[in-house]
């Protein structure tokens, strides 16, 4: 009788594990199986810090003291995400407030082609060696990190009145000869990851990179603009999306992202944000990561 109510039980069991995967294929239900995968992965590769080798936290390759360490973007202009300088928010007269309506100097002067750009972090330390690593040194595992982050604020954002949902996400073009040497392009793998998380499609074949350009990193303010201009095409109006967020791993002069909001709006786009992982004003060259752990990638890429 005993052994009888406990196969019944064990059964029971069986059934409560068994019965969604079986489910699951049956559907192809993607995101359960990913899940299940995604668990099978932390099971065997516990998440490790990136930054300080300590456990992860969250199930991330982020321990929590230095995800609390991170720099947010804080006060900033509220058209192309420029920080506000630490001295003049300090200041505290609103009178003689320098950026009273929320912009920048420059955006008062000559706003931008794009409606808002939103930014998560500023690009501080230790964000250079973060996105460093997704950039030079193919740590893939830090993709999906760097993703959700951004993925975070965004869903933050979308909490807040006024906010408008894009039609499509698109991540600024690589060169197909770049592409070619690095594999993969970052802010297309970064769009995958908030594509799912916001379920807004992702469309990366409307637009094209004619030209290779010299690495934005290497030059000044001045020089970037007159480096992207005329780097990218669009391919197709017809299928062009009337709302598009333009996604890049990092907005320093904001010269690559007004360029191709610029070729946008003029094939026909009502409405471009600009969609960042970080932000700096700086001009000065990104610095060469140096070391980020953990050595090993948990997840594959998918090329484009
Ligand atoms: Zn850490
Ligand atoms: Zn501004």
């Amino acid at each position: 009788m005993l052994d009888r109510l406990r196969r019944r039980q064990y059964r029971w069991q069986l059934d409560q594990v068994l019965a969604p995967l079986i489910a699951a294929l049956r559907q192809r239900d993607g995101q359960f199986l990913r899940r299940l995968a995604h668990q099978g992965i932390d099971l065997l590769y516990p998440p490790t810090c990136a930054l300080c080798g300590a456990p992860g936290d969250a199930g991330r390759d982020l321990c929590a003291g230095c995800h609390a360490d991170l720099p947010l973007i804080g006060a900033h202009c509220a058209r192309c995400a420029k920080p506000f300088p630490v001295a003049a928010l300090d200041h505290d007269s609103t009178a003689t407030w320098p950026h009273a309506a929320g912009l920048c100097g420059h955006c008062q002067r000559q706003p931008p082609p794009f409606e808002r750009c939103i930014a998560a972090f500023r690009y501080e330390d230790p964000l250079p060696i973060l996105v460093g690593g997704i950039k030079f040194q193919s740590k893939l595992n830090l993709i999906r990190l760097l993703g959700e982050l951004l993925a975070e604020k965004l869903e933050d954002e979308r909490q807040r009145p006024g906010w408008q949902p894009p039609e499509a996400i698109l991540p600024v073009p690589l060169h197909p000869r770049r592409l070619r040497v690095r594999g993969y392009n970052q802010a297309l793998e970064l769009a995958r990851l908030v594509s799912r998380r916001l379920d807004i499609p992702i469309n990366h074949r409307c637009c094209q990179r004619m030209r290779s350009t010299q690495a934005q990193s290497a030059l000044n303010e001045q020089l970037r603009f007159s480096n992207i201009h005329g780097a990218f095409e669009v391919t197709s109006t017809r299928t062009l999306p009337r709302r598009i967020a333009i996604l890049d791993d990092v907005v320093t002069t904001g010269a690559t992202v007004s360029e191709l909001a610029r070729v946008l709006k003029r094939a026909g786009c009502e409405r471009i944000d600009i969609w960042a992982l970080a932000r700096t004003t700086m001009t000065r060259p990104n610095p060469t990561p140096i070391r980020v752990q953990p050595e090993y990638s948990r997840f594959s890429l998918q090329t484009p």
